[in-house]
C-alpha cells in the first residue's frame, strides 16, 4: 500500500544519517542539475522548465512542485560512469623498471533522489552495457544504490519516453522495477506532499523510520491519474515502426545529408544522452618521463579521431557520423544488448546547438522508406 509524505526533509535526513551521499536536483547557473543535497529545501521547488530543440530556460511555477519538470541537462550517468578516471599511475624505479599502482577504488555511497522512469530505464541500459554483477569499477559504483525515483506528471516538450517503450511512472500499474522508493508528487491549495510506494525492501525499512501517513484512497487514486495523464501529454513521439528495420533498410536514404548539412558534429547529444557509454584511453607522462598515468575519459562518436584506424577515419564525414549514433541507437543496439539504447528522454533535443530532433529524423527516414518502397511495390530499400 502506498503512504504519503507531507515532506522530504525526514527522507534526505534518513539517507544522510544511513552514510549516504543523497544526489538530487538543485537549480544551479540557470539550469536544474543534479548536485550533492544537503537538505531536502535544495530541490528545485517552485521550478519548471521551458523546453525545445536547442533551447532550455528555467521558469517559475506559480505552485511549490519539485518534480513538476523534466530531466535536466545531466544524467546519472555521471555519477556511474564518471567522465574521467584514472586507470593507473608507474612510477620509475631506481633500477629503471616501473612500479604500476591502480587507484584507491572506494566509490561513493550515493542515494539517487529523483529518478525519472525514463532515466531509470537508462541505468537499466547501462547496467546490460558496462556489466553490472560483473568484478568492475562500474558495478563497484552501482552496487548498493538506493534509488528513489520521482513520477512524472509533467513530461517536457521534448519527452517521448512512452512510444521509446517506457512511461511516466513506475510502482504498482506500471512498469520498472530497481528502485527502492517511487513518490508522485502533488501540489495544490493543499501544498506539496508525495505518494509513497516502497519497491524494495530496503525502501520499505527506510520509509518505516518516516513519520508517513495512510495515503487515502481519492489521493492515491489523484496521483495514478495524474501519472496517466502525462503519459497522453508527451510532446513528441517515434514513428510507431520496427525501427530495427528502419534503421537497417535506410543506411543511403537521402536524409543523411539533410542532417548532415545541419549537424556541427560537436558530440552534445553524447554527452548528454543518459544511455551513450563510449570512451577514450589517455596516456600521459611529465616532462622527465619517471611518472605516466592512463586515464578513461568519454568519448563521443561525433569525434572524427574515434573511429580512426591505421590510415584514417573510418567514419570520415558528419553524415557517416550522425548515422553511425542513431543507426546504433534505435537500431544496431538491439542486436547488441537486446533492446533500444533510447529511453525518450529528450536530451538530445535540448541540448543540440542547431536543434536536430531525434524522432524528427526518424519520421523522416520513415517517411523516406515508405516512399521508397511504394515506389518498388512493396519491396525493400537496399
Ligand atoms: S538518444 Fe536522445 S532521447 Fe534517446 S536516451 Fe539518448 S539523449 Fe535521451
Ligand atoms: S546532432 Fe546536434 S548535438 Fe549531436 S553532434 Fe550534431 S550538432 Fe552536435
Amino acid at each position: 500500500m502506498p503512504v504519503l509524505l507531507t515532506s522530504l526533509d525526514p527522507l534526505v535526513a534518513a539517507l544522510r544519517a544511513d552514510g549516504y551521499r543523497v544526489v538530487g536536483p538543485t537549480v544551479r547557473d540557470g539550469a536544474i542539475v543534479l548536485a550533492e543535497l544537503d537538505r531536502a529545501d535544495m530541490l528545485p521547488y517552485g521550478w519548471g522548465v521551458r523546453l525545445g530543440p536547442g533551447g532550455y530556460r528555467l521558469r517559475e511555477r506559480d505552485d511549490r512542485a519539485a518534480f513538476a519538470n523534466s530531466a535536466g541537462p545531466q544524467s546519472w550517468k555521471q555519477f556511474l560512469h564518471p567522465p574521467r578516471q584514472q586507470l593507473w599511475s608507474a612510477e620509475r624505479d631506481s633500477d629503471g623498471g616501473f612500479t604500476v599502482a591502480e587507484p584507491a577504488d572506494e566509490p561513493p555511497r550515493y542515494a539517487f533522489l529523483g529518478v525519472r522512469p525514463c532515466d531509470l530505464r537508462a541505468i537499466s541500459v547501462l547496467d546490460h552495457v558496462l556489466g553490472a554483477g560483473a568484478d568492475n569499477r562500474y558495478a563497484r559504483r552501482r552496487e548498493g544504490i538506493f534509488i528513489v525515483v520521482a513520477n512524472c506528471t509533467e513530461p517536457g516538450e521534448t519527452c517521448f519516453c512512452v512510444s521509446a517503450g517506457g512511461g511516466p511512472g513506475v510502482g504498482p500499474g506500471h512498469d520498472g522495477a530497481g528502485y527502492d522508493l517511487a513518490l508522485t508528487e502533488l501540489a495544490d491549495d493543499d501544498g506539496v506532499r508525495y505518494v509513497v510506494d516502497a519497491g524494495s525492501e530496503d525502501g520499505w525499512r527506510l520509509l518505516d523510520r518516516l513519520p508517513y501517513e495512510a495515503a487515502e484512497p481519492p489521493t492515491t487514486a489523484r496521483a495514478r491519474d495524474a501519472v496517466a495523464r502525462a503519459a497522453d501529454r508527451m510532446g513528441r513521439t517515434l514513428p510507431a515502426a520496427d525501427l530495427r528495420a528502419l534503421l537497417a533498410g535506410t543506411l543511403e536514404a537521402a536524409r543523411w545529408d539533410d542532417v548532415a548539412a545541419r549537424c556541427l558534429s560537436c558530440g552534445n547529444c553524447t554527452m548528454v544522452c543518459p544511455t551513450c557509454f563510449c570512451t577514450s584511453v589517455e596516456d600521459t607522462t611529465d616532462l622527465t618521463g619517471d611518472h605516466a598515468e592512463r586515464w578513461l575519459r568519454w568519448e563521443s562518436c561525433f569525434d572524427l579521431d574515434f573511429s580512426y584506424l591505421h590510415g584514417g577515419p573510418v567514419r570520415s564525414s558528419r553524415r557517416s557520423r550522425y548515422r553511425q549514433w542513431l543507426t546504433h541507437k534505435l537500431g544496431t543496439w538491439h542486436d547488441q544488448f537486446g533492446e533500444s539504447g533510447c529511453v525518450g528522454c529528450g536530451r538530445c533535443i535540448v541540448w543540440c546547438p542547431v536543434g536536430i530532433d531525434i524522432t524528427e529524423e526518424t519520421h523522416a527516414l520513415a517517411a523516406e522508406y515508405e516512399a521508397s518502397t511504394d515506389d518498388r511495390g512493396g519491396g525493400a530499400q537496399r
